[in-house]
């Protein structure tokens, strides 16, 4: 049950949970306020302790407003890109017939036509994404279907908005985010991990934070590295 609270000018969503102690968030991207509170608490107290919070709340909302925003890549020259965490600076040359992408150390090479246009860059960057995405799979997904003891059928590779994966475990399909192929090593191994535990276990429940606690204990950090990447922000 939620419901709203003011702190001065500023609005703050009150969430009650089975807690003991009153939580206090505030959200990227627009510094929206947070708290959790236990069911006993009542509003005025929680007023109080909002009102008493008030400078740090404001720094926290000061803090967000600075961080600099996730941008659409442009794929122009000297642009920041990101492969398995590592960042790499686009070198744009305007010499080749087909599109050519090629990393040399911490350089991504992007050969093209003169005159090419953003979306025949990015094309062909991310056609480059997915072969680097597979390469990194393979391992993976021979590695873990052995130590679950569960075999996928077919594995897709999706640019998503929403969402690092999902799993039809009747098709045993799997899908996975492309975008994956710009997060961590082990942000991808974690998304994988869940996707092919479904196969054995298809809902959210305790049979399967049992399984990810067994197979892969730091899950749990991974998937908090992952929830703060907004997928836009590579
Ligand atoms: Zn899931």
């Amino acid at each position: 049950m939620t419901t709203r609270i003011y702190a001065d000018d500023i609005a703050i969503d009150v969430t009650r949970k089975k807690i003991k102690n009153i939580h206090l968030k505030v959200l990227p991207p627009n510094g929206e306020v947070r708290i959790s509170a236990p069911k006993w608490v009542a509003k005025r107290a929680l007023q109080d302790f909002a009102r008493s919070k008030l400078d740090w709340i404001r720094a926290q909302q000061l803090k967000i407003s600075q961080q600099p925003r996730a941008t659409v890549p442009a794929f122009v020259d000297g642009e920041m890109h990101y492969l398995f965490g590592r960042p790499l600076t686009l070198r744009v040359e305007d010499t080749g017939r087909v599109p050519l992408v090629q990393r040399q150390d911490a350089t991504l090479v992007l050969r093209v036509a003169p005159g090419s246009d953003c979306d025949t860059r990015r094309a062909a960057v991310y056609a480059w994404y997915r072969r680097e995405l597979e390469t990194a799979l393979q391992p993976l997904v021979v590695y873990w279907q052995r130590q679950l003891g569960v075999s996928v059928e077919r594995i897709s590779l999706r640019s998503m908005r929403t969402r690092w994966g999902s799993c039809t475990p009747a098709r045993r399909a799997i899908r996975l985010n492309l975008e994956l192929a710009k997060t961590p090593l082990h942000c991808l191994e974690y998304v994988l991990v869940h996707e092919l535990v479904h196969l054995i276990e298809p809902s959210h429940n305790h049979r399967f934070v049992l399984l990810m606690d067994r197979f892969l204990p730091l899950w749990r950090a991974w998937r908090d590295e992952l929830n703060e990447t907004q997928l836009s922000q590579y």
